[in-house]
């Protein structure tokens, strides 16, 4: 049976001399890996070679799943070109993407997050844009996939957080914000600055927030995937690579 969806290529490997393994985020079907035989050839039925963040409608058989699913067509969208002008820009995307591929499983479909990583790609441009839409989009996939952080209050005692907080904390373990009164009990707590504090409790704000505060909610954001995943997301130091130290 063949399965029609919107595809975004989130990982390609050179298969043979013709052919490529492409990892897919689709909309209603989730992450798959197909086999793209003969997407290497100049004259194939995806439009050639397929690129990571190259996006459209696929076509593809099901899969069991010990075997591979074999795409059977692809019918590229323009739109993307751009993210591979800054390098910022692409690492953020790659980012992105690995954190998508770590936290989803195969044939576990998010429609929701599939069109927020395709949003947070078209919109990724400029630097400071693209922190913001980073920052939003990772908390995005914290929501869809089961772990959304308590900004909201502390996540141990449950006090509402209020801009009136003397100290505050990030706590992974905690999953969210911790109080003054709490934040002995963990020993993996960040101290937040007051902005930093005052911009993840409320998120519209963050489009004025400046560099500085989004560098350091950045950072945060990477401790705590590291956390998750119980190793520094790959495309982490590239990151961080661009954010001064303070
Ligand atoms: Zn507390």
């Amino acid at each position: 049976m063949l399965t029609k969806d919107s595809g975004l290529c989130i990982r390609a490997l050179d298969y043979s001399e013709t052919s490529q393994i492409v990892t897919f985020f689709t909309r209603a079907t989730g992450k798959i890996s197909a086999i793209a035989k003969g997407s290497k050839r100049p004259k194939s039925a995806f439009d050639g070679p397929i690129e990571v963040f190259s996006h459209g409608k696929i076509v593809f058989s099901d899969s069991t799943r010990e075997k591979l699913a074999v795409l059977t067509e692809f019918e590229q969208q323009p739109g993307l070109d751009s993210l591979r002008t800054n390098l910022f820009t692409l690492n953020c995307s790659l980012f992105a993407a690995e954190l998508v591929s770590n936290l989803t499983d195969e044939y576990d479909p998010h429609p929701q997050l599939f069109d927020s990583f395709l949003q947070f790609l078209q919109n990724a441009n400029e630097h400071r844009d693209t922190l913001v839409s980073l920052i939003l989009f990772q908390l995005s996939l914290l929501k869809e996939v089961g772990l959304r952080p308590i900004l909201n209050a502390c996540a141990n005692c449950k006090n509402l957080f209020s801009a009136d907080w003397p100290q505050c904390y990030f706590s992974s373990s905690a999953n969210g914000l911790i109080c003054r009164d709490c934040e002995a009990s963990f020993t993996d707590k960040i101290r937040l600055t007051k902005n930093a504090a005052n911009c993840l409790s409320n998120l519209k704000t963050i489009a004025e927030s400046d560099e500085k505060t989004l560098n350091e909610i950045e950072k945060i954001l990477i401790r705590h995937f590291t956390e998750i995943l119980h190793r520094p997301p790959k495309m982490a130091k590239y990151i961080l690579g661009t954010i001064p130290s303070s």
